[in-house]
């Protein structure tokens, strides 16, 4: 029901449309109820109708093995390219274990162009499932990374490193960890983690600038749920930190808009914040659209520069995509 959920919608907008300022004689109480809860649903935000720049997509080997017949193949090009163009998604960082749906979306130049979706690569540091535990002190993966990005892509240079996931922050500080900050600070790559604030400091301390130029796509920005005063904190020490949105745990309340610490946050960095899907199983492809849906009645909450920004300024600025044309 509408009006039901108009209260903290409301609340959440910071606007004062609902219910009657003072208190009304009892006989007009009910009038005014009514009253009260068609304008609410009036005034509730439309949804973001902008385009959107998933910041943290992964086209993995289980979405589409390219080397078996259709069967295996649950989520081929047409279909992800399709998901994304019905949803208003118009530039993807993407990356992939291994590394080949990532090639694949880059290399599809004639189709990605017609689906509207600018591709930006990144370099993942994995090959296979293993090395999520491993690669941070693995030399190999240096070499993987080295060779890619001598490389680069038919959609154009890499862009950045990751997704990667230290589940230990202390690993942070593993050889190879600390070689790849330096080289993404050094060749200006973004780096896109899946890591608590702990390891934030960490990896920024392991850069040349200490962490005042990485550019650092939080990914998440904290999936084990950073208190927002220490994102906070954090945002206001390294100037290039980026939080993705993606399963952050608090950022919504019960009517899918943001709760009011997430909402304030976002509304003192609005460049510093992005969504994604993170396609990490098959799954988030079946909910693709539910995803982008979530996102788009979230954004519709915010000022309209705001949501514009969050939902594709901040991603396209980073990366230089261009303003797609309707
Ligand atoms: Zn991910």
């Amino acid at each position: 029901m509408a009006h039901r959920r108009c209260p903290s919608r409301d609340l959440l907008r910071g606007g004062s449309a609902c219910g009657p300022a003072k208190p009304a004689p009892w006989h007009l109480g009910f009038a005014l109820l009514l009253a009260g809860a068609v304008s609410c649903s009036a005034a509730s935000a439309a949804d973001y109708t902008g385009p959107l720049f998933d910041a943290h997509l992964h086209y993995n080997n289980e979405a589409c093995t390219h080397d078996t017949p259709a069967p295996g193949c649950p989520h081929p090009m047409a279909d992800v390219l399709d998901r994304m163009q019905r949803n208003g998604v118009r530039a993807i960082v993407a990356n992939s274990r291994p590394n080949d749906g990532t090639r694949a979306l880059a290399t599809a130049r004639e189709q990605t162009r017609k689906a509207g979706v600018t591709v930006v690569p990144f370099v993942r540091l994995y090959r296979d499932r293993a090395d999520y535990n491993n690669w941070f002190r693995d030399p190999t993966i240096v070499e993987m990374v080295n060779a890619e990005l001598q490389r680069g892509t038919p959609a154009g240079p890499y862009r950045g490193l990751g997704e990667f996931h230290l589940y230990d922050s202390a690993n942070a500080n593993g050889p190879v960890a600390k070689q790849l900050m330096a080289l993404a600070e050094e060749k200006d790559l973004a780096i896109l983690a899946h890591v608590d604030d702990v390891a934030i400091d960490l990896l920024m301390a392991n850069t040349p600038s200490k962490g005042r130029k990485s550019l650092l796509i939080w990914a998440h920005t904290g999936i084990g749920g950073s208190s927002v005063a220490r994102v906070d904190e954090l945002f206001a020490r390294y100037p290039r930190l980026i939080g993705e949105l993606s399963y952050r745990p608090g950022l919504t309340c019960g009517d899918g808009q943001l709760c009011p610490d997430w909402r304030a946050l976002l509304l003192k960095y609005p460049d510093r914040f992005m969504i994604g899907s993170d396609t990490w199983i098959n799954q988030r492809w079946q909910y693709y659209d539910e995803l982008m849906k979530g996102y788009r009645a979230w954004l519709g909450g915010l000022p309209a520069d705001v949501a514009r920004r969050i939902a594709w300024d901040n991603g396209a600025k980073l990366f230089g995509v261009p303003t797609p044309t309707p």
